[in-house]
Formats: structure tokens, sequence, C-alpha cells
């Protein structure tokens, strides 16, 4: 439910609608914007009437909220979220440009990459210390002397890192070093995961689950703001369906749907959504083009030989390619990198 206030509304009506909505024991979420002030309440409204808000004289209207989304929603929030990270942003002009390694593999490995994607444009870098395998006795990550590595780099190249965490006990790990914890697919509906996130204030990039609707994909992301993290970057990665060309079908109407429905910004990983690498370029493309905030990579220097997901990364030198296209269609979308 959201109180929609008048334009010059008196700040002590707007003070009676906070009492009231706390009063009964629900939630404030406020939103200001130069032409509009909204109180969002959040929380159960079944049993709210209305008239309590209506009756006020500084109240416009108050409007029922249909969606199980209420942080993540456009009504609570009509303005685009931008993410600080540092000194960086995400979700305004500027396009989110991630790239590196599926996953940490040595200091040379990381090194190169980090110094290669950088000069080609990236504004982050991505590594797996912690990988999410399908199988036990696959490569499973560096771990934590990846996440040193990862670190390594970042003081050499000067790009934030993105790192998937896997669990809440490293949690504290993660906060301290990390500059975007990343929550991926197979954990996206891992409640004590999303819950853990939610307390921290470190922007979180949450990916889609590989058979998640678009409403469970927010309601996620639902469960990350309702611990009080609104810095949240979602991320589409490719849905399960009959097709198996590709690793998984990039579902680009994803894009503007979650643009009209959320405030969040929404980014694309074309890399996992095909698990091909000659398809991560036009992808990529075609993510700019229908409205993404940004993309991640993967950019291996020696696929062949990569411990996770060859078949899918880029060598730098198509990396480089890839800006020099993407810039062009940036500039159609009035965006820039
Ligand atoms: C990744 O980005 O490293 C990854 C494992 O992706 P996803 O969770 O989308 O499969
Ligand atoms: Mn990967």
């Amino acid at each position: 439910m959201i109180v929609v206030m008048k334009t010059k509304a008196n700040p002590a009506d707007i003070q009676i609608v906070k009492n009231k909505i706390l009063d009964m024991e629900l939630e404030v979420y406020e939103s200001i914007g130069l032409n509009y002030h909204l109180i969002g309440i959040v929380g159960d409204t079944s049993k709210v009437d209305v008239e309590v808000f209506t009756r006020i004289q500084s109240v416009e209207k108050v409007i029922q909220v249909q969606g199980p989304y209420k942080k993540a929603s456009r009504l609570f929030h009509p303005e685009n979220s931008i993410i600080s990270v540092g000194n960086n942003t995400i979700g305004g002009n500027k396009l989110a440009i991630i790239a590196g390694p599926c996953s940490v593999e040595s200091e040379q490995q990381i090194i190169e990459i980090a110094e290669k994607v950088k000069k080609a444009g990236a504004g982050f870098l991505r590594g797996g210390a912690f990988k999410p395998r399908t199988s036990p006795y696959s490569f499973q990550g560096l771990k934590e002397r990846g996440l040193e590595l990862l670190k390594y780099a970042r003081e050499k190249s000067g790009l934030p890192i993105v790192v998937e965490l896997m669990s809440t006990d490293k949690l504290d790990l993660y906060e301290r070093d990390v500059d975007i914890i990343q929550i991926g697919a197979r954990n996206m509906q891992n409640f004590d995961l999303l819950r853990a996130v939610g307390r921290t204030r470190k922007p979180i990039l949450l990916k889609r689950g590989f058979s998640a609707t678009i409403e469970e994909f927010l309601m996620a992301a639902e469960y990350i703001m309702a611990g009080g993290n609104e810095n949240i970057i979602l991320c589409e990665r490719g849905i399960r369906t009959f097709e198996n060309y590709t690793r998984n079908t990039l579902d680009l109407s994803a894009i503007p749907a979650i643009k009209k429905l959320s405030h969040l910004p929404i980014i694309v990983d074309p890399s996992h959504a095909s698990g091909i690498w000659w398809m991560v370029e036009p992808l990529a493309k075609a993510a700019i083009a229908v409205g993404a905030d940004g993309i991640m990579i993967e950019v291996h220097n020696d696929p062949t030989n990569a411990l996770c997901d060859g078949s899918q990364s880029i060598k730098p030198e198509k990396f480089q390619h890839l800006m020099g296209c993407i810039r062009d269609i940036a500039k159609i979308q009035n965006r820039e990198i």
C-alpha cells in the first residue's frame, strides 16, 4: 500500500501518516523525488482501513499494491535506483562492465586478465574463489587463496572486485574484502543467505535462478531489501528451457519487464546464458539494446585450458572488440561506458 502525499504536503500531516503506520506495527518506506512524496506501507496491509489515511488533508490518494514485492517495486520508488560501489555507480547513465575469469586459477592468470580487461574498458573485475560446481569432483576454486589473489588484482588494476558468496559463514570475510557480493543462480532462493546479506550494506549482485520466474526473482531481491540492504543489482543469466543448443536461454524480455516492475538496476550475463564463446558478443550487444544497465562477461587468457567454463570464455582481445561494439550501441541508447 502506498500513501501518495500532495505536492507541498504539510510536514505535520506527513508525520501523522508515518505515526499511524507505525502504530499498526507496519513499516514505513519513504520515497521522495522532485515531484512526489510517497510513503510506502510494508507488512501485512490486508486489514488496513484506507480511510485512516484519505481523511488526512495532505494525502492525495492511497494505492493498493498488487504485487507481492514492495521495496523492490517501482510503485514504491519511481526513479531508477543507482547503486554506489566505492567511487563507481551502477544503474545510472554509465553502463557497468564486469569482466574476468569464471574462477581465479593463479596469480599470473588473474593479474594478466585484470590488466587486460581494465585496458579494454571494464569497470569491475569478476572472479570465482569458492565455486558452485555441479560435480563435487570438478575444480571447486582456490577458496581463501583465490580471494587473496583477487584483492591483489584489485590493488594492481584499481578495479573493484565481484565475487560469489556461497555460505553465510564466509560473510564477514566477504564484507571486509569484496566490493560486490555475488549471489549465484543456484542460491537465488537460499533464504538464509539472502537474509544474511540483507543485514549488510554491501552491494549485492543477485543472479536469476535458472528456473525462477521474474516474480520469484524480484521476491529474492525483496528478501534482501526487507533486511534493510537496498543496494541490489539484478542479473539475468539465462533460464532453463526445452532448448539445449545453448547452455540456457537468455531471457531478454526480462530486461524491459524488470525495468517496468522495479527500480533496481539489471545487468546481463551472456556467458552463462549461452555457454558458447562466440555467442557472447551478439548477446551482449542485444542486452544493451534492450536497456540493460551493464553486462558481466567471462574473459580468460587461455580458454582451452581453463579450469572452469572455458567454452563460454572469450580472450581479452575478443573482449576488447566487444567493448568497441558495445560503445556504439551505448551511444544509441544515450548511455556511456
Ligand atoms: C558465476 O557467475 O560464476 C556463476 C556461477 O554464474 P551462475 O550463478 O549464473 O550460474
Ligand atoms: Mn562460470
